[in-house]
C-alpha cells in the first residue's frame, strides 16, 4: 500500500467539479475542522463542494460550518468527486456510504493507522497527528492560500485531536504547521474558548455521573466508567457532551489503560479507549471490529452493558498482564 501524492490528489481535485466531503459520525474537532477548510479552499475554486453529514454538530464545534455543512443527501445529484476526511473505514459513514460510492472517483484522507486503503486515491500518514495537518499540506501542494477562517478550522482540527498539544502524536511539525497557521491572522484564544469553554452546565452534570461509576482494574492500572441513557436523561446532557471523560480516566496517576462504556441504545455500546505508554489500543479496537490510534482508539459492541463492562474488563486485564 503506498499513498498518492498530494500532487496526483490535488490534480484529480482540480479536474472535479461537484465534490462531496464526508466527515465521521460522532463528529470531532479534526473530521469537520478539516472538512471546512477544505470545503473553503473548493469554494474558492469555484467548485460545488458540500460537507454531508448524518448526525447533529457538537455545539463546541457549530463555529466551524458556515454554510458548508448539509445533511441533504441530493443536494448534488451526481457527484464528480467523494473525498473522506479522517475515516478509518467506510462504517464511519454507513448512512452515507452509497452516496460516497455513486461518485467515479473517491479519496481518502486520513491519519489512523488501522486504515486500510478503501479508496481509488489514498493518503494515510499515521505519523499525522491530525487529519488537518494533512489537508494543510494538501493545501500547501495546490498552492492554495489559507485565509483566516481555514487557519482557524485547521488549527480547531490540530488543537482538538493532540489535547491541546498534550498528548504523544504532538510532533515538531505539529508546532511548525500550527506556527505557519498564525500567519493567517488566527486568533487561538478565541478559537479556543469556543472549543473548550463554550459548555453547558449538562455537560459538567454528566461527566459527574460518569466518573462516578468508575472502576479499577489491576491494582488502578486499569480504569473503566460507563454513561447510560437514563443518566443521560435524568442530567439533561446529550451523549457528544461526554467527550473528554475519557481522557480524564487516563489522567488518573498510574493508570495506563482507560475506557469508556457508552449505551448508544439498547444492546448497542460504543467504546472509547485510551492508553498512556504502552498498551496499543487500536490493536484492542481493531480485533473488536473498530480502529484507531495506538494511545486513542474505539469501536461498538453490539450486547448489553454488562456484557460489554465484562468483556473489557478481560481485554485489559489480559493487555496488563502482557506487559
Ligand atoms: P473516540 O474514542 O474518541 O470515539 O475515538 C478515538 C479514535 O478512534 C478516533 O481517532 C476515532 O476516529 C477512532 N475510532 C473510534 N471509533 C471507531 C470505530 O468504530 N472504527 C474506527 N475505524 N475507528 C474508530
Ligand atoms: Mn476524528
Ligand atoms: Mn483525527
Amino acid at each position: 500500500m503506498k499513498n498518492n501524492s498530494f500532487e496526483e490528489i490535488g490534480n484529480i481535485i482540480r479536474k472535479a467539479e461537484k465534490i462531496l466531503l464526508f466527515p465521521h459520525i460522532n463528529m470531532d474537532g479534526d473530521t469537520l475542522g478539516s472538512c471546512a477548510a477544505l470545503c473553503k479552499a473548493l469554494r474558492n475554486l469555484g467548485k460545488e463542494c458540500y460537507i454531508l453529514i448524518e448526525d447533529h454538530i457538537p455545539a463546541n464545534l457549530a463555529f466551524l460550518d458556515r454554510g458548508y455543512c448539509t445533511s441533504d443527501q441530493n443536494i448534488v445529484e451526481k457527484p464528480d468527486l467523494s473525498i473522506c476526511i479522517d475515516c478509518g473505514d467506510a462504517d464511519r459513514f454507513i448512512r452515507r456510504k452509497e452516496k460516497f460510492q455513486q461518485s467515479p472517483i473517491t479519496i481518502c484522507i486520513d491519519h489512523h493507522g488501522t486504515t486500510e486503503f478503501y479508496c481509488d486515491y489514498n493518503y494515510v500518514d499515521s505519523k499525522a497527528a491530525a487529519t488537518g495537518e494533512l489537508i494543510f499540506k494538501l493545501l500547501r501542494a495546490m498552492d492554495l492560500p489559507l485565509d483566516r477562517e481555514m487557519g482557524g478550522a485547521i488549527f480547531a482540527a490540530i488543537t482538538t485531536d493532540t489535547g491541546n498539544f498534550q498528548y504523544s502524536n504532538t510532533s515538531k511539525e505539529t508546532h511548525e504547521i500550527t506556527a505557519a497557521l498564525y500567519d493567517t491572522g488566527i486568533d487561538s484564544n478565541e478559537i479556543s474558548v469556543e472549543l473548550y469553554e463554550n459548555n453547558r452546565i449538562e455537560k459538567l452534570l454528566i461527566k459527574n455521573r460518569a466518573l462516578n461509576t468508575l472502576t479499577t482494574v489491576c491494582d488502578g492500572q486499569g480504569v473503566i466508567a460507563y454513561v447510560t441513557q437514563e443518566m443521560l436523561t435524568e442530567t439533561g446532557a446529550l451523549m457528544d457532551e461526554t467527550e473528554g471523560v475519557v481522557e480524564e480516566l487516563r489522567s488518573i496517576s498510574n493508570v495506563e489503560v482507560a475506557a469508556f462504556l457508552k449505551e448508544a441504545e439498547a444492546d448497542k455500546i460504543k467504546v472509547s479507549m485510551r492508553s498512556k505508554y504502552k498498551v496499543n489500543v487500536a490493536d484492542i479496537a481493531y480485533s473488536l471490529g473498530g480502529g484507531g490510534h495506538e494511545r486513542a482508539a474505539g469501536f461498538t459492541l453490539y450486547c448489553s452493558l454488562t456484557e460489554a463492562f465484562d468483556m473489557i474488563t478481560e481485554k485489559m486485564t489480559d493487555s496488563l498482564g502482557k506487559l
